[in-house]
């Protein structure tokens, strides 16, 4: 049971919340337990109950001012599993705000307010070990635990271990290093006596330069890392940390290691990851090509999507800056010429292929990427196993390239060598020149436009499948009428009874309770939170839950459903952590019906 420790917003596995102690402490935070720093950067919250070798210690008293972290054994990183296990503490159930010491063969629900990771200076610094180490602790401690690690934390790396989902760091190592004589930036940690100048204006470092000593030093490292500490906190709430790490990560080979890594342990990071956000997704770098969001959504494209227009020609064309897409100048033109008698599917580095159903969806309306005219081999060689992957499972007679030279081309040009298909390449010089869209309207002649009412209700479904699952859009939306003017469009049944609208900033359907109830009626494995017999209002907090399906991100349509209610709303929390939680919001509740 976690009393003192609640997340109130999440980043990825990142997360901004509080330890409720006698004087609340927001989170990620600088904490310890000795009082080092008087400006108030750190958070003096700690009481260390001291080791249990060689002896046995009192039973601890603690109270809600401080953090106790109960008796333990300290065993070095790198001890045996069988070592750790025999020698592993058992901690009592105690009533203040408690810590347990942990290694990664020990974490477990130790009903402590924080998981303390011990030996953590013997991971950090190599990429694979923090990960290991990191991704057992998290999956085994229950998910509202405040994860710390002490003896770890610079200016330079703190960005990164938050990012991986560490909540508490402490000044020790900042400190240490500073009475060495190493002077810590973001991006270095400098000798003392190399710099003839101080590159930072925190008010350690307003002073002349030959008064300012190793002393100095180390305030101004806790300087540098608290400020650091705070961006994090800030890029955490505005939902932009992944955009800051795949920089700063790149100031230490090994930081980058870990945010490659962690890419590579897609489970970890998707589970984090919200399926929607508020913020633009900026992608600056080649491992955005790897981040969650974009592998998520090419996943869904090429496994739940139905190509439903492939009754007819396919046009590929190329993405614009302007999101969504139809809106862009380029994008009308092409629409001119193609005047509803083709499917459009864009191309585009680094999402792959947006169907023109999901130009809404999450993250195809919300990145933003940097445009050079050149296409890396990454990007090439990414966007063309998506669209092969894409073209495998559809079955259009005639595929037209309406794509400039540079990348596309050549992706279309491997893809269709790949598939044996022959693509009709329609672009002279460039895409919007009156040759150009003269030839695509031409390749079209003889096809027919397809009805709005078709456009629309494909629309629901393409989104439905991507929402919900394979297969989801015919099984929940086979007979239904439209409503509205695309993108404000809602989606009833045959009676005219609402069953979704398309919520047009994120792209994805909200459903009503008569949607939930089709949902849950169907064959289609709706994403379920049991709870109490209690009728929500607003939201549903955590310890109201009896179970939650593994499969719910933060940002997924879930349905809601106990003895005394059935609804509809959206998660804040993902499965596995509304299973684990005892404090926190789950889901903000759309529509409730008391049973
Ligand atoms: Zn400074």
């Amino acid at each position: 049971m976690t009393d003192y420790f609640e997340v109130h917003e999440r980043d990825g596995a990142a997360r901004l919340g509080e330890l409720r102690l006698a004087e609340s402490v927001p989170t990620p935070a600088l904490v310890d337990d000795v009082g080092a720093d008087t400006a108030g950067r750190v958070h003096t919250v700690l009481d260390d109950a001291g080791g249990r070798w060689p002896s046995e210690p009192d039973a601890p008293e603690g109270d809600d001012a401080t953090v106790t972290i109960l008796p333990h054994r300290g065993l070095p990183a790198g001890t045996p599993d069988e070592v750790a296990e025999a020698f592993a503490d058992e901690y009592p159930d105690v009533d203040f705000p408690s810590g347990a010491v942990v290694s990664p063969t020990t974490a477990g629900d130790h009903a402590a307010d924080i998981t303390v990771l011990a030996g953590a200076p013997g991971y950090v610094g190599h990429g694979s070990a923090f990960v290991d180490a990191l991704t057992t602790v998290k999956d085994a401690v229950p998910a509202d635990t405040a994860l710390y690690l002490p003896g770890v934390a610079t200016p330079r790396n703190v960005a990164t271990l938050v990012y991986a989902g560490v909540d508490l760091v402490d000044p020790h190592k900042a400190v240490v290093r500073g009475t060495e004589g190493r002077y810590l930036t973001t991006d270095e940690a400098y000798f003392l006596e190399d710099l003839d100048e101080l590159p930072c204006a925190c008010p350690a470092c307003q002073q002349p330069r030959d008064s300012f000593d190793r002393e100095d030093c180390a305030a101004h490292n806790v300087h540098a890392l608290a400020a650091e500490l705070a961006r994090v906190r800030r890029r955490i709430r505005d939902g932009r940390l992944r955009d800051y790490i795949e920089g700063q990560a790149r100031q230490d080979n090994w930081l980058t290691a870990t945010v490659r890594i962690l890419d590579q342990r897609y489970g970890y990071v998707e589970q984090h990851t919200p399926l929607l956000r508020r913020a633009e997704l900026a992608a600056t770098t080649e491992d955005a090509i790897r981040r969650p969001e974009i592998q998520r959504f090419a996943q869904r494209v090429t496994e739940r999507y139905v190509p439903r227009f492939d009754d007819r020609p396919l046009v590929l064309v190329p993405c614009s800056a302007r999101k969504p897409y139809s809106d862009s100048q380029s994008h009308k033109q092409y629409h001119d010429a193609i005047q509803w008698r083709a499917h459009v599917v864009s191309m585009t580095s680094p999402i792959g292929v947006v169907p023109q159903e999901l130009e809404l969806t999450y993250p195809a309306q919300h990145y933003d990427s940097v445009v050079t005219g050149n296409w890396s081999a990454n990007e090439i060689e990414f966007v063309s196993r998506v669209l092969e992957a894409y073209l495998e499972d559809a079955d259009y007679p005639e595929i037209i390239a309406h794509v400039p030279g540079e990348g596309y081309r050549d992706i279309c040009e491997r893809v269709a060598h790949s598939l044996g298909r022959e693509f009709t390449y329609t672009v002279r010089d460039h895409p919007t020149t009156a040759d150009s869209l003269g030839n695509l309207a031409a390749e079209l002649e003889g096809w027919d436009t397809y009805q709005k009412s078709t456009r629309e209700h494909n629309t629901i479904r393409a989104i439905a499948d991507y929402q919900f699952g394979a297969g989801a859009g015919d099984e929940l939306f086979p007979d239904i009428g439209t409503q509205g003017r695309y993108p404000q469009l809602r989606a009833d049944d045959a009676d005219g009874e609402q069953l979704a609208a398309l919520a047009q900033q994120y792209g994805v359907l909200s459903l009503t309770t008569a949607g939930a109830r089709r949902w849950v009626e169907s064959d289609v494995p709706s994403k379920t939170v049991e709870i109490e017999p209690f009728v929500p209002h607003g939201s549903v907090l955590a310890p109201g839950i009896v179970d939650a399906s593994d499969d719910i991100r933060v940002g997924d349509e879930v349905v809601v459903r106990g003895d005394a209610a059935f609804g509809v709303g959206r998660a804040e929390m993902h499965g596995a952590e509304m299973q684990s939680s005892t404090r926190g919001i789950a889901v903000q509740m759309r529509h409730t019906e008391e049973l």
